[in-house]
Formats: structure tokens, sequence, C-alpha cells
């Protein structure tokens, strides 16, 4: 098989939690030697780059910001191909920092309407952020959402509430839906094709989750492979009308699959 870029879905099918899957370090050492590139992408807007960094290297695989890319990338990237200035952002601190950099936020209730209300996993939200957003966009800012994930898995099988779980409140309110940006739109594996020059023949999505993960690759037109790791067993993958390209137990297997 003659890949160039593999990209990757973290939880659930390089690691679960703290523990990394059996075979995933001899995996990326395997890409290494093969100068296939890698790239772990993430819905998640509430770390930092560096924060992924270091659990993956903590975990013992080489890596470094370039290996990653996230919803705020994405979005980052989105908003100023979209020439849009001003911001309202229901996020966590470190998210908004990032934006600053690059568009101005509006803090408050003003009368001045943002272009956007951009919605994100926001673990730090009050209620008047959120009301602020609802009469904002009722007011004419275009609503944009970094990720449709309902909700994020956290240990013990639990769960809480992600981004676009927050969304459909806003919707409720408001009558209008996001344009969403993370997986499973195909925005982010373009980007990430675009900054490796790679062809979408030439790339690969892996991931454990059929509604993010997979239609994520399907969407961008590259292979998918489905790892039964995580979240979606092997009869829910089975079940899609559109399915993955090939299905593995756990990366353990990618290694075998890329030989061929
Ligand atoms: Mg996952």
């Amino acid at each position: 098989m003659n890949k160039k870029l593999i990209c990757f879905d973290m939880d659930g099918t390089v690691y679960l939690g703290e523990h990394l899957f059996k075979g995933a370090k001899e995996t990326f050492e395997y890409l290494k030697q093969n100068d296939i590139s890698f790239v772990f992408l993430t819905n998640n807007s509430s770390h930092s780059l560096k924060f992924y960094v270091e659990k993956i290297k903590r975990m013992g695989i080489e890596c470094n910001e370039d290996n990653f890319y996230s919803s705020i990338d994405t979005t980052i990237r989105y908003l100023k191909d979209q020439n849009v200035k001003t911001l309202f952002v229901l996020g966590v601190k470190t998210f908004k920092e990032e934006l600053k950099k690059h568009f101005q936020l509006i803090e408050d209730y003003q009368e001045e309407v943002p272009d956007v209300v951009l919605a994100s996993f926001d673990t730090e939200l009050v209620y008047d952020e959120l009301k602020n957003a609802c009469l904002y966009i009722q007011k004419g800012s275009k609503f944009i959402a970094t990720n449709m994930d309902y909700r994020c898995p956290i240990e013990d099988g639990l769960y809480i509430p992600d981004c676009g779980g927050l969304c459909k409140w806003i919707e409720m309110c408001t009558n209008k839906a996001p344009i969403f940006l993370g997986k499973p739109e195909p925005t982010m594996i373009y980007q990430v094709m675009e900054k490796f020059s790679v062809s979408n023949k030439e790339t690969m999505m892996v991931g454990d989750r059929y509604y993010t993960d997979i239609v994520a690759g399907l969407n961008a037109h590259v292979d998918t492979v489905a790892v039964l790791s995580g979240e979606t067993t092997l009869e829910e993958f089975q079940k899609a009308t559109k399915k993955p390209t090939y299905i593995i137990d756990s990366i353990a297997d990618l290694i075998d699959l890329l030989e061929k």
C-alpha cells in the first residue's frame, strides 16, 4: 500500500485514557522507518497542542506539534478564509487566547454584532455567555461550531456534554443550526493533506468512531481504517450504508495492513 500520510484519531484508537494500546509504539516506529507521515486529529478544542504532545510523548511515542491538527487549527484557518474579523466565543480560556492572536474577540453583550458566534467544547460555560450567543445569532451573527460531537467520553464509560450538545441548546432558542467544522466534516483532512502536500489516494484515516472519524475519511475521499478498540462495534460498522475501507481489531494490526 502506498500511503504517505496517516491521520489518526487518538482516544479509543491509539490509547484509552492514560493506557497506550499494545502495538501502538511499534506502529509509529514503523511509520517513521518507512517515511510515512502521521498526524493526530482531534475535535477537542479545550486542550492546547502542547497538552497532546506531552501526553503522547509520556506514553513513549516520539512526536512534535507538527504531528497534531486540532479543531482549533481547522477553525482558525476556516475563519481566516472567510475573512471573519470579529467573534463571540463560547470556549475555554486557552482557546480564546489562541483566537485572540488572529481575531477581535467580543467579550460581553454590546450593540455591535460580531461577524460570527463560535461555539466549542466549553467546559467553562456560564449562562450569560450562552444567552449573549443566542442574542447575537438572532441579530445576524453567523453561527459556527468547532465540532458536532454531542458528548465526550470520560472514565468508566461515562460522558460529559460536548460542543454539539451545546449547539442544540442554542438551536432550540434561535432556530438556527451551526456550520460544523471538525470531524466528520472533511475540512480538517483537506487542510492536513494540503499542509503535507499529499493527495487523497496517498492519505488514510484511522479511527474508532463511525460517525466522526470514519465519516470524515469517507467525506474526504480517503481510505478509512476502523479499529474495534473504541466506541463503535463491529456490528455497527457492518450495518453502516457507507462502510470503512478496512476493519481491524486494533492499531496493532495496522503494520500488516500497510505491508499488503
Ligand atoms: Mg476516538
